[in-house]
Formats: C-alpha cells, sequence, structure tokens
C-alpha cells in the first residue's frame, strides 16, 4: 500500500497544480480505480482479451495498431502492463499535460513542454510513447508535429482539456459525460491540425481515473485505456536521484512507467532519463512504445 499512497500523492501533486486546485492530500478517489502492483492488474479479464482484428498485419497496407478487444457491452478495454515471460521490455510513457484553463499561464512564461527530455531520448535513442492532451499541441504545435511524426515516439490521446472522467479526482476539474466523448475527439483534432500525421488509438485518463460510465462512454472510439504499474515520481519531485530509484526499484519485464514531459510540472525528468537508460539497458533492458508491449501481451508466441 505504500507504494499505492506515493502513487497517489504524485499524480495528485500534478493534478493540483496543473489546475491550480489545492485540493489533494487524501487517498481516497471514490469512483476512480488506479492500477497498483498491490491491487493488480485493474482489467485482467479484459486485457487477456484476443487482439482486434486491426493487429493482424496486411501485405497490403502497414498493419494498424495493436488494440484490446472490448470489454463486455462495448466497454473500453484497459491496459496496465505487459506480459511478465517474455523478456526483458519496458515503455516509457511521458503525459504532456496542460489544461484547457492554463492558457495564460503559458502566456506567461510556464513551461510546459519539455524540449531537452525530447531530444535526450532522441539522443539515446529510446522509443516512447508520449499522452498529449489537445491543449498542449494548441500550445507547442511545432512540438508536437516534431514528435508525433518521429517514428522513433509515438503519440496518443491525453484528452483535449485534461479535466477528469471521474467525479472526484485530485481536484481536476470534470468533464460532463456528455462531452467526454467530443474532449477525445478535439485533441485528435488537435494533434492533426498541427501537422501530427499519425496519431494511436491509445488514451490515458487525465489522472488516471476512471470508471465504468467512462469506459462505457468512451466505448465505440476504439480506443485502449492505457495506465500504467510504475509510477515514477516525477511530478513536482526535485530530487532527480529519488525518482531515479523509485524507477529502477519498480520496473519488472513487462513495466508501462508513467512519468512527465511538462518541465513546469516534472523538472527532473530529463535528468532520470539520462540515469534510468543505461542502468535498465545493463540489465539487459529494452525500450518498447506501448504498441509494442500491447502487441506482445497479445501474440500467442
Ligand atoms: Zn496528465
Amino acid at each position: 500500500m505504500i507504494s499505492l499512497v506515493r502513487r497517489i500523492t504524485a499524480a495528485c501533486a500534478l493534478s493540483a497544480a496543473l489546475t491550480a486546485v489545492a485540493a489533494c492530500g487524501t487517498t481516497q478517489a471514490s469512483g476512480a480505480r488506479h492500477p497498483s502492483p498491490a491491487a493488480g492488474h485493474p482489467a485482467p479479464a479484459r486485457s487477456a482479451a484476443k487482439p482486434s482484428a486491426g493487429a493482424e498485419p496486411s501485405a497490403a497496407a502497414p498493419s494498424a495498431p495493436p488494440t484490446l478487444a472490448p470489454g463486455p457491452g462495448g466497454l473500453t478495454p484497459v491496459f496496465a502492463n505487459g506480459p511478465r515471460t517474455k523478456g526483458k521490455i519496458v515503455a516509457l510513457t511521458f503525459d504532456a499535460d496542460m489544461t484547457a484553463d492554463e492558457g495564460p499561464r503559458a502566456a506567461a512564461g510556464e513551461h510546459f513542454d519539455n524540449p531537452a527530455l525530447i531530444a535526450t531520448l532522441r539522443a539515446l535513442k529510446v522509443p516512447a510513447t508520449v499522452f498529449m492532451t489537445g491543449r498542449w499541441a494548441v500550445q507547442y504545435p511545432d512540438e508536437a508535429r516534431s514528435i508525433g511524426n518521429d517514428p522513433l515516439f509515438e503519440l496518443a490521446n491525453h484528452s483535449y482539456s485534461h479535466y477528469s472522467f471521474t467525479g472526484d479526482c485530485y481536484g481536476l476539474p470534470t468533464v460532463a459525460p456528455d462531452r467526454m466523448r467530443s474532449d477525445v475527439e478535439n485533441a485528435d483534432a488537435a494533434f492533426r491540425k498541427a501537422g501530427v500525421r499519425h496519431v494511436m488509438p491509445y488514451f490515458r485518463f487525465p489522472g488516471g481515473c476512471y470508471d465504468d460510465k467512462a469506459l462505457r462512454t468512451l466505448g465505440g472510439l476504439g480506443v485502449t485505456a492505457v495506465q500504467w504499474d510504475v509510477v515514477s515520481g516525477d511530478a513536482f519531485a526535485t530530487d532527480a536521484d529519488a525518482v531515479t530509484r523509485q524507477v529502477l526499484n519498480g520496473v519488472r519485464p513487462g513495466s508501462v512507467v508513467i512519468m512527465h514531459c511538462t518541465r513546469s510540472a516534472a523538472p527532473t525528468t530529463e535528468r532520470v532519463v539520462q540515469a534510468v537508460v543505461p542502468k535498465l539497458r545493463r540489465e539487459g533492458y529494452r525500450f518498447v512504445k506501448v504498441s509494442d508491449m500491447i502487441r506482445a501481451t497479445t501474440s500467442r508466441s
């Protein structure tokens, strides 16, 4: 439970700061479900589901990204981590957070982007998945396009507004149920407007907060919700060594690590990547993107 509390504290700190709402301090998020090593996989039945038809490679066209099959009644499937027994692979994921009402803060000089982090991932040749809000892409269209069109990375959806999809998520403002789908679709539209050619069919709930109602509401969009099993603790961290230790202690084969691509709220992340990548490579780990991790999960071999 200690790791769960730390996870929630970290996510809480980031969410609170990003929304300028200091409503954190509770470890309860009623209605929300959070993956944790203690709780195990949040949706084992759905994760064990067959890959969608799109996962089959086609000779005529590039194969569609692998997704998980919808759950009962068309529920959006949830993915948290890959296989534990198919080799030492790990997926680093970076949330490019910016909330819909943070434009004035950006105009005042706050940096919600992190070009040095992206440059380091490129220099170290680390494949990674970036979950971007639509608002971030509006603020940083050149960076969004550069990330989205770089084959080293894949760009996925983190909502347009970074508002919560449940009623209680660390003080984040809440999206009305009838706006949830459009909040996802508006992010994709912002990416395309920025010039991103490929957006992966993966969605990360703001704050990681979701419930069956949200999963049902997003059903039919064809997205797989992507959570994580390792929280880096980079949100508001000032001690890069502590974050580095937390990542190294948490990673197991198949892990999905959550970090952030947001300088103002996660200032140590680039240093953490510099430290973590060579260490994990020495331990025999290979970095993969979320699509690779889902493919490894759904493939038989
Ligand atoms: Zn976020």
